[in-house]
C-alpha cells in the first residue's frame, strides 16, 4: 500500500479499513540464496539493497528478537559525515546522500531532519583540529563551516558563554547533519523489503553455523536449521559472540552505551550540540524531551543497561554547558550494546570461511551509517568485492597497519 496524504484522507474518511501489516510474519523455509543475521538497520537496508540494486532473490533476514529491539531502536538518532580520515568520510558522504532521498526512495516518513550538527570547540588546538576536520568534509565533497565565537552565539544563544573552564570559542557546523526517528528506519526498511519479497523472520536466533569443508553452507536457529548460498552477518553488539561460534576471534569488544530522555519541553534546541571538553551530545525530539547521551559505560559486557556513574558523568557534561538543563526531569534512560572495534572503525568484508561475510565494528555511531552500510554490504554480497567506499573496511588491516584510527587513540576500544 502507498503512503500518501491522499491515502490518509481516504482511510480516515472510510474508517481505516485497509491499512495493512507493514510486513508479514513468514514461516522460515530450509533454502535460501541469501540469509542475513540481524533485523537491526543495518541488515535490513542490506536485504532492500540486495533486492533494488542487485536483483537479488530468495532472500530471510534472522532476527533472535522482533524488529528494532537492538541499537537501531536504542540510539540517539543523530546522522552527519564530519569524518577526517579518507578511509571514513567518502562512506559517511555517501550515507547523508542516502538519507537524503530515504523517504522518497522506500516512500516512509522516517522524520529525516536535517536540522545541523555543532561540534564545540573549547581551545585553540581544537580549533585547528576542527579547521583541518572540515577542510577534509569539504574536500570530500560534504559540507563544512567554521563558526566563531559570535557565530555560535547567533546560533546557540542559550549554551554558557561565561564558563572560564570550558570557555566556548566556536564550533564546526555540519548544516546538512540532522537526525532521523531511528526505529523508523528500521521500520521502513522492513516494509520496503518485505514488498520485494524478502523473508523477515522475527524471533529466529541463530544459534551456530553449519561449517562444510572450509565453507559455510547454512545456520542452526531456533526455528531449524536453514541452508543458504551466502550467509551474512550483521548482528552489531552481539558480533563476538556470534563469529566465535563460527570459530572467528573478532578485534572488537563490546560495551554497553546508554542513552537519555528529558520530559517534554517547548522547543529550545534548533540543532544538534556536541561538546567539545567531554563527551556528551544532545538534540530535541519532536515530542520535545531533550535526547541525550556521552561516553560508554567503559567496561566489557552484553548486558543492555548502564550503570550509574555515567548517568553522573552525563549529566555534569550537559550542564557545563547549557545550565538550563539542570531544571529538566529526566524522564527515561537505556543501554544499547556497541560493537567497539580496535581503531573505532568497521568492518564489511568477506571472512576467512568462503559464503560468510561479516558486517559490525560501528561502535557507537552506526546508525548514521545505516544505509551505506546496507548498501556496501549489498555490494560486497553480490560481486564478492567491496564497494569502493567501503574498501578500506576490512578485516585484516591490523595485521598490514593500514588502521582507520579517527580519534588516534590507538588499540584501546574503550577510548574510542
Ligand atoms: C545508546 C546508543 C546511542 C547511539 N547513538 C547513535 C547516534 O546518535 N548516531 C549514530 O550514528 N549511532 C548511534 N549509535 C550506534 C548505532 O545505534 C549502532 O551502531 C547501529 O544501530 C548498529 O547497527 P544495527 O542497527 O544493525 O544494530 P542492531 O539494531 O543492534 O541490530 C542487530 C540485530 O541483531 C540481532 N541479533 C543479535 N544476535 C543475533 C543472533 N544470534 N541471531 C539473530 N539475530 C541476532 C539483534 O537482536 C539486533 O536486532 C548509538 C548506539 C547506542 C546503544
Amino acid at each position: 500500500m502507498k503512503y500518501s496524504g491522499w491515502n490518509i484522507l481516504k482511510q480516515a474518511l472510510t474508517g481505516k479499513k485497509e491499512w495493512a501489516p507493514v510486513w508479514h510474519k513468514p514461516e522460515p523455509k530450509s533454502h535460501y540464496e541469501t540469509i542475513v543475521i540481524g533485523g537491526g538497520g543495518h541488515g535490513l537496508a542490506t536485504a532492500y539493497y540486495l533486492t533494488t540494486e542487485y536483483g537479488m532473490k530468495n532472500i530471510a533476514v534472522l532476527e533472535k528478537s522482533h524488529l528494532g529491539s537492538g541499537n537501531v531502536g536504542r540510539n540517539t538518532t543523530i546522522i552527519r559525515s564530519n569524518y577526517l580520515l579518507p578511509g571514513n568520510e567518502p562512506f559517511y558522504e555517501l550515507s547523508m546522500k542516502l538519507w537524503e532521498n530515504l523517504e522518497q526512495t522506500l516512500n516512509y516518513n522516517a522524520m529525516v531532519s536535517q536540522r545541523g550538527v555543532v561540534n564545540l570547540f573549547h581551545s585553540d588546538a581544537q580549533r585547528d583540529s576542527f579547521v583541518r576536520r572540515g577542510n577534509a568534509m569539504c574536500i570530500a565533497g560534504a559540507d563544512a563551516v567554521l563558526l566563531d565565537e559570535r557565530g555560535i552565539r547567533n546560533l546557540c544563544p542559550f549554551l554558557d558563554y561565561e564558563n572560564s573552564r570550558f570557555p566556548i570559542k566556536g564550533g564546526l557546523l555540519q548544516p546538512r547533519g540532522g537526525t532521523v526517528r531511528h526505529d523508523a528506519v528500521a521500520w521502513g526498511y522492513a516494509r520496503g523489503s518485505d514488498s520485494l519479497g524478502v523473508d523477515i523472520i522475527e524471533n529466529c536466533e541463530v544459534t551456530g553455523f553449519i561449517i562444510k569443508e572450509g565453507r559455510c553452507v547454512g545456520v542452526e536457529t531456533a526455528r531449524g536449521n536453514i541452508s543458504a548460498n551466502k550467509i551474512a552477518v550483521c548482528v552489531a553488539g552481539s558480533s563476538g559472540r556470534l563469529m566465535g561460534k563460527a570459530g572467528i576471534r573478532l578485534p572488537i569488544e563490546s560495551h554497553v552505551l546508554q542513552a537519555f530522555v528529558s520530559e517534554g519541553l517547548k522547543p529550545i534546541l534548533p540543532n544538534v550540540i556536541t561538546f567539545g571538553a567531554g563527551h556528551f551530545y544532545i538534540s530535541q525530539s519532536d515530542k520535545g524531551g531533550l535526547v541525550f547521551g556521552g561516553d560508554i559505560d567503559g567496561y566489557n559486557t552484553y548486558a543492555q543497561r548502564g550503570n550509574l556513574p555515567i548517568v553522573e558523568d552525563v549529566c555534569a557534561a550537559g550542564v557545563a554547558i547549557m545550565p538550563m538543563i539542570g531544571r529538566s526531569r529526566l524522564l527515561r534512560m537505556w543501554g544499547g550494546l556497541v560493537d567497539m572495534s580496535m581503531d573505532g572503525s568497521p568492518f564489511i568484508d568477506k571472512t576467512r570461511i568462503e559464503g560468510l561475510y561479516f558486517n559490525g565494528g560501528w561502535c557507537y555511531g552506526g546508525f548514521k551509517a545505516t544505509p551505506a552500510s546496507g548498501f556496501c554490504y549489498a555490494h560486497l554480497l553480490a560481486k564478492d568485492e567491496p564497494h569502493p567506499v567501503a574498501a578500506e573496511f576490512r578485516l585484516d588491516r591490523f595485521k598490514r597497519g593500514h588502521m582507520i584510527d579517527e580519534k588516534g587513540a590507538g588499540a584501546q576500544p574503550n577510548l574510542h
